[in-house]
């Protein structure tokens, strides 16, 4: 046996990144290797990301707890967890704080750590900002931010949906103090002036949590987006959804009746349309990958609004909370489209494109990631599409990646030893950004990982 640890590198400390270096320590213990893990992300916490980061303890997970568990294969964990942590029980079917989350998984490196490899993991608080080495060189070589290199036999990049989209603000608003251009960055609502009307663009789940956060006596929060859909309700019971009956059609047109036909079927004989969109989670991915790439389009550009508030859905405390803010006019949701903005006395004067205006001491983007590759501003994701080690993925979703997650490169070969998994890899799996799927890929690379691994000292 030749003495080898092998490195890996995991870019991301996310939910992403924490569940696969937990998986990663346990499946090498298991086969018996040795391995150097290098965890990088510059947040101070792990396992938060963007998501688990919020101390607001009215900002809830919107899976239910018996649903986040980081093993499939012990879906009781999380609540568990929370039974031994949390200052009250939470049952499988409640949505619990997402800060709780983020501790939870950082709990479980750590207990992994201790378990199986002391000494055996790094974190590292720095951006990475390159990915060089010759392709097909088995060392890949990453740069950070301080000019350090990390050397890995192998790198998963974790990195998540990326920043907030900027395409919609107006030139005069971009950098401007009363502009919080991303609003799940530590810190980003302190200087909202505590007085003063708000406006956040977007009325997605981000909105419906931040609304929450700026309510109070005196201001009135106003939220607006292109459509002014806010995220419908999960029911405070779920009605059991089963095996499809039948593959749905195969075309978008198909599709959008054979749901239509669903939603009210589970009507007639649960009362609730709900079974019919979470009776398809299994099967989204093999849907997104079926259809021509011209109904993926449609999809993107006429029905994505209407899927995303029917499958992503506020947790029934928030939406009885933000229905309570919109009674009592603390919160107005509308639609709307900024045109432009100025600086104005103590904040930001506002147009829209319906010629309305409003004065506002912020404004809060709140549309969420960015949605092509191509647009992002992160130095490493330029720098993978600049150097063609990694190219976007179909209609610029994230990065195109091989079955298993590898990065595929501008000219279509699969051959460096880096990986991605979670929202990266939307393009391909559509079905691809939650913690159901995110666990699930996560323990795939990291045992092919470990694999490799233990292939390689033999
Ligand atoms: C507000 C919100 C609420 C959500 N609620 C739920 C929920 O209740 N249930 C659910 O299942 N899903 C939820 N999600 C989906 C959520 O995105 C996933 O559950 C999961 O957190 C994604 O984890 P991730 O690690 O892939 O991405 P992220 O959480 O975005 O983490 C990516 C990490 O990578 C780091 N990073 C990125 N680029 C670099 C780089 N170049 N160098 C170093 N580090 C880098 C970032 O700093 C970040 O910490 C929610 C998402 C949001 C935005």
């Amino acid at each position: 046996m030749r003495e080898h640890t092998f490195r890996v590198t995991v870019v991301g400390a996310g939910a992403a990144g924490t569940l696969t270096a937990t998986r990663l320590l346990e499946a090498a213990h298991e086969a018996g290797a040795r391995v150097a893990l290098t965890l990088v992300d510059p947040a101070p916490g792990t396992g938060q990301g963007v998501a688990y980061a919020t101390q607001d303890s009215r900002h809830l997970l919107n899976v239910p707890a018996g649903r986040m568990s980081g093993h499939p294969d012990r879906p009781d964990d999380f609540v568990r967890w929370l039974a031994g942590h949390g200052s009250r029980t939470v049952g499988a079917g409640e949505f619990a704080p997402r800060s709780a989350y983020g501790a939870y998984l950082a709990a479980g490196l750590d207990e992994a750590v201790a378990r199986y490899g002391a000494g055996a993991l790094r974190r590292v608080r720095e951006r990475a900002v390159r990915l060089a080495g010759p392709d097909g060189d088995a060392t890949q070589r990453i740069a950070l931010s301080s000019g350090a290199v990390v050397d890995a036999d192998a790198v998963v990049l974790a990195l998540g949906a990326g920043a907030p989209g900027l395409g919609w603000v107006p030139g005069r608003l971009r950098g401007h103090q009363h502009f919080v251009s991303d609003p799940w960055r530590p810190g980003a609502l302190d200087g909202v002036p505590a007085d003063t009307d708000v406006l956040l663009v977007g009325t997605g789940l981000t909105a419906c949590d931040l609304a929450l956060s700026l309510a109070r006596p005196g201001r009135t929060v106003h939220a607006v987006s292109r459509h002014g859909l806010v995220p419908y309700v999960h029911a405070g019971k779920p009605a059991a959804s089963g095996p499809l009956p039948g593959p749905p059609a195969a075309d978008l047109a198909g599709l959008r009746r054979w749901l239509a036909a669903r939603a009210a079927y589970h009507r007639r004989v649960h009362g609730d349309w709900r079974p019919a969109v979470d009776e398809l989670r299994p099967h989204t991915t093999a849907l997104w990958q079926g259809l021509p790439a011209t109904d993926r389009d449609r999809f993107l550009s006429e029905d994505l609004r209407l899927w995303e508030v029917l499958r992503h859905r506020l947790p029934p405390r928030t939406a009885a909370a933000l229905d309570a803010a919109r009674q009592s006019g603390q919160v107005s949701v509308r639609a709307g489209v900024v045109a432009d903005a100025e600086p104005s006395p103590g904040g930001v004067r506002v147009s829209f494109t319906d010629g309305g205006t409003g004065c506002f001491g912020a404004v809060v983007n709140c549309t969420g990631a960015e949605a092509s590759v191509r647009r992002s501003e992160d130095a490493l994701v330029k720098d993978l599409l600049a150097t063609g080690t990694a190219r976007p993925g179909p209609h610029d979703l994230g990065l195109d990646t091989a079955p298993d997650g590898r990065l595929v490169a501008a000219d279509g070969g699969a051959r460096r030893p880096v990986w991605t998994l979670g929202s990266p890899r939307r393009g391909n799996l559509w079905e691809t950004t939650a913690i159901p799927e995110i666990r699930v890929q996560a323990i795939q690379l990291a045992d092919s990982l470990a694999k490799e691994c233990s292939r390689i000292i033999r």
